[in-house]
C-alpha cells in the first residue's frame, strides 16, 4: 500500500506509576514453582546479567539495571479497525518522556511505517550513551512479496516506532539479574505464561512488571508478521486471519516484557519480538512471539530485570 503519511501528533499524555516489586530472590522459588509445571526442568537464580552487547543477544545496551522502567506506549487500537498514522513515536523522546537522558531500550513495538513506507514488526534495541551517541542495534519483520518474511537490521537512522511499544528501558547497566532456564514443555502455558501466571496467583493486586531478553537454544517457535495495512478497516475478529504465521527455528533472541496484573491501565500483559541474525547461510528471522511449536526440544535461558517504575504513554481513548 502506498501511502502518504500525515506528521507525528506533537503532543500527548504521559502517566507515571511507581512500582514496588519483590526482590530479585523472592521471586526465585515463585518463578521456579510456575515452570516446574509446566516444563520438565526449570532454574532460576539471581546472578550477575552477562555482556548483552556480545553474542549470542547483540544488543545495544550491556546491562538491564539502573532506574529500570516500562513503558507501554499507543496500543492495538491505533492498528485497528483503521490506522491512526498520526501515532508515530520517536525511541529517543521515549527515552526523554521516561526520564532518562541516557539509557537502554528493548522490546516489542510496530515498526516505523513512515520511515519504512509499510507496515512491520520492530524489535526496539537501542541504547544513547552517556555521552549522547546512539547505538542502533534494531531488528524489524515485515511481509515478503512471495509471502514469505524478511528481516534485518533497520538502518541506523531509523529510531522511530508505530501505534503501538512496549518497552523495558534501565540505564544499561551491569548488575544482578533474574537467570531462567527452562527445558521440555510437558504443560499447556507457554514460557512467558508459565512465569506470569506464578506471578499473578502470588502477588495478586500487586503489579509485578519483568522485562528482559531470553534466548530460545533449541526447537521451533510460532511467531507472527504484520503484513502492509489494508486499505478497508480491519475488524478484531479478522486480525487472527490478517496476521502471518510462520514457525522459526532457534537461535532466536526474544527481547521481552510482561506484568502479572494490570492496574486499569489497559496494559498489554505481556509483548515479545524475537529475532535472529543472518548466520551459517540461513537468513535472518524475526517476528512477534506466541510460544513454542516442538515442546520435547525446546529449550529456553532468559535474563530478566523487575521495573520499579512504569509509563502509560498516549493510551488509546
Ligand atoms: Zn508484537
Amino acid at each position: 500500500m502506498s501511502e502518504r503519511f500525515p506528521p507525528a501528533q506533537k503532543e500527548y499524555l504521559i502517566k507515571k506509576f511507581p512500582l514496588d516489586p519483590p526482590s530479585l530472590s523472592e521471586l526465585v522459588p515463585i518463578i521456579n514453582a510456575g515452570l516446574a509445571q509446566n516444563f520438565e526442568s526449570a532454574a532460576v537464580e539471581v546472578t550477575a546479567c552477562p555482556d548483552l552487547r556480545a553474542a549470542p543477544f547483540h544488543l545495544a545496551g550491556l546491562g538491564i539495571s539502573g532506574s529500570e522502567r516500562i513503558v507501554d506506549i499507543g496500543g492495538p487500537p491505533n492498528l485497528h479497525p483503521t490506522p491512526k498514522f498520526e501515532k508515530q513515536y520517536s525511541l529517543l523522546s521515549i527515552l526523554k518522556d521516561i526520564e532518562l537522558d541516557h539509557g537502554f531500550l528493548l522490546g516489542a513495538s510496530a515498526g516505523p511505517f513512515h520511515q519504512l513506507g509499510y507496515n512491520s514488526e520492530l524489535m526496539p534495541n537501542l541504547a544513547k550513551g552517556l555521552d549522547g551517541q546512539v547505538y542502533n542495534r534494531t531488528h524489524y519483520a515485515k511481509v515478503a512479496e512471495d509471502g514469505g518474511y524478511f528481516s534485518d537490521f533497520i538502518q541506523d537512522n531509523m529510531r522511530d516506532c508505530g501505534l503501538m511499544a512496549n518497552l523495558f528501558a534501565s540505564e544499561g547497566s551491569p548488575g544482578p539479574v533474574l537467570k531462567i532456564t527452562a527445558r521440555h514443555r510437558t504443560g499447556p502455558l507457554n514460557f512467558l505464561a508459565s512465569i506470569q501466571k506464578s506471578l499473578a496467583n502470588k502477588y495478586g493486586e500487586r503489579v509485578v512488571s519483568l522485562g528482559g531478553v531470553f534466548l530460545i537454544t533449541k526447537g521451533k517457535v510460532n511467531m507472527h508478521v504484520m503484513p502492509d495495512f489494508r486499505r478497508e478497516p480491519l475488524e478484531d475478529k479478522d486480525v487472527p486471519r490478517w496476521l502471518k504465521f510462520f514457525d522459526m527455528d532457534a537461535p532466536l533472541v526474544c527481547l521481552s516484557i510482561f506484568h502479572s496484573y494490570d492496574p486499569g491501565l489497559d496494559l498489554r500483559m505481556e509483548h515479545t519480538h524475537c529475532f535472529s541474525l543472518q548466520e551459517k547461510g540461513r537468513a535472518a528471522q524475526g517476528g512477534h512471539y506466541h510460544g513454542d511449536t516442538t515442546p520435547d526440544e525446546v529449550e529456553y535461558e532468559a535474563y530478566f530485570n523487575t521495573a520499579k517504575m512504569l509509563f502509560r504513554v498516549d493510551q488509546p481513548v
